[in-house]
């Protein structure tokens, strides 16, 4: 057994990147649109993180103001078309919908969404004009969704701003860390291309805040500055064998499935993933999609407590990805390259700072043969970084007031590098709180900018 590329057919790989979920036609969305409630104080509305007015926009649609409806969608989220693929809507405005209580499907909202917003992403039609400018400066650090939304929302005032990325392309984890069945790289170049149509954003490629570019130089030419981050390498397994030829990380696996063409991506015959967050089953589902035979989840708790949504998990098991619940990663044996994976059997003890039932050894092993294990065991956040710039954190992770602004006058941040790693929809939130955070320091007006929750 070894890692292997060209496992498959062409025709094979394009079938299981393709878009995993269709988008509606005009019949279908008009029909689904007909059976929202349009809810007074709609709790689908209040569930969504950067607040989506969701029964006006679906309202629009029903009365064919399709334009009207993209509007008031970026108006709240400049990335609603990219986030009605990839949020997890199950545990946020569908899973809110109070039509979950009366025993009916809750209305495809995220379906609608795209279905709003993706013709205008696509023909790059912009529904926002950038104010004239008004003579100040905003660097941003990382072109992912937070720092996008903090430029857009800027570049909307008539701010001029810059942003440093140190990778080719903008999109951050939309780019180069979510499974390609979801968004694929021509839709995230696409919405990246929109959110700059707006005129008014400069973005230098290839930049290594930190080497390339440092925050001091960045403090003396701008007005303020954002970090969006986002996070760093990903956390070790700390066991024997984790250096072993076939042992990766995810978020590296799915950067080159992101930036390489399927084919040419090796996967084991037998893969174990460590972990169980959304990271963990993407990169899970797309070993299997690259050919793997099989694909073994191991996580230490059971599955009332995993991160990951039910309907994740099930898209996984569909994909024939299978799951070993209450079991931890002892040592990976191999001579040069793995061969296999020790586990130790877990029980559940008491619950953890998480709030969760905490995993407990019980000494009982079992061992998996496989010749590939995928870590997905989250991100370690810039520590470094923060103490060198004299940024408060805990343990990496950037402390902010509600603005936004951190412990150092005039240098916002967020997104993942403040939340630890939430979702798109999150990154998008904080970058509009850190842009009205940024345009009160200057003087600027910034109440009329849609929040989920208005800031004084
Ligand atoms: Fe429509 Fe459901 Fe939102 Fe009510 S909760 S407004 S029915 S989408």
């Amino acid at each position: 057994m070894s890692l292997q590329n060209n496992r498959l057919p062409e025709e094979k790989y394009r079938e299981n990147f393709a878009d995993i979920h269709p988008p509606f036609v005009e019949s279908r969305a008009l029909i689904e649109a007909n059976r929202c409630l349009y809810c007074y104080d709609a709790p689908c509305t209040k569930a969504c993180p950067t607040g989506i007015d969701v029964p006006l926009f679906i309202k629009q649609i029903s009365t064919g103001n399709i334009k009207g409806s993209a509007t008031t969608i970026f108006d709240s989220n400049i990335f609603g078309a990219g986030c009605a693929r990839v949020c997890p809507v199950e545990k946020l405005c569908e899973g809110a919908c109070v039509c979950n209580q009366l025993h009916e499907e809750p209305i495809p909202i995220g379906t609608l969404q795209r279905y709003a917003t993706e013709q205008f992403i696509e023909k790059n039609i912009q529904l926002f004009e950038r104010k004239p400018s008004v003579g100040k400066k905003v660097a941003i650090v990382g072109a992912g969704p937070a720092g996008l939304s903090c430029a857009h929302v800027l570049a909307r005032e008539g701010v001029d701003v810059t942003i440093y990325e140190k990778e080719s392309k903008g999109g951050g984890l939309m780019t180069y860390g979510v499974a390609g069945y979801k968004v694929n790289a021509d839709f995230c170049q696409s919405e990246v291309d929109y959110v700059l149509g707006l005129g008014g954003i400069n973005v230098e490629y290839g930049k290594v805040f930190g080497k390339d570019i440092l925050a001091a130089e960045l403090r003396s030419n701008f007005d303020a500055l954002f970090l969006g981050l986002g996070l760093g390498t990903t956390r070790k397994l700390g066991v024997d064998g984790e250096g072993l030829d076939g042992v990766v990380d995810a978020i590296s696996y799915i950067y080159d499935i992101r930036t390489k063409r399927p084919s040419t991506i090796p996967v084991g015959e037998k893969v174990a993933v460590i972990g169980m967050g959304m990271t963990a089953i993407d990169a899970a589902r797309q070993s299997k999609r690259l050919g793997a035979s099989d694909v073994t989840m191991i996580y230490r708790r059971t599955e009332k407590e995993k991160p990951a949504t039910d309907k994740e998990l099930e898209g996984a098991r569909t994909d024939g990805v299978q799951v070993v619940w209450l079991a931890a990663p002892q040592t990976i044996k191999g001579n040069g390259k793995v061969e296999s994976i020790v586990c130790e059997k877990m029980k559940l003890g008491p619950p953890d700072s998480s709030g969760r039932q905490s995993p407990v050894p019980t000494g009982e092993t079992f061992e998996l043969q496989v010749d590939m294990v995928i870590k997905a065991l989250g991100q370690l956040p810039y520590q470094s970084l923060l103490d060198e710039m004299g940024i408060k954190h805990r343990g990496g992770i950037i402390e902010v007031n509600g603005m936004r602004q951190t412990s150092v006058p005039g240098i916002y941040a967020g997104g993942d590098a403040v939340n630890g790693g939430r979702e798109v929809v999150d990154a998008v939130e904080d970058g509009k709180l850190a842009a009205c955070g940024i345009l009160h320091q200057l003087g600027l007006p910034y109440q009329h900018i849609k929040l989920k929750t208005q800031v004084n």
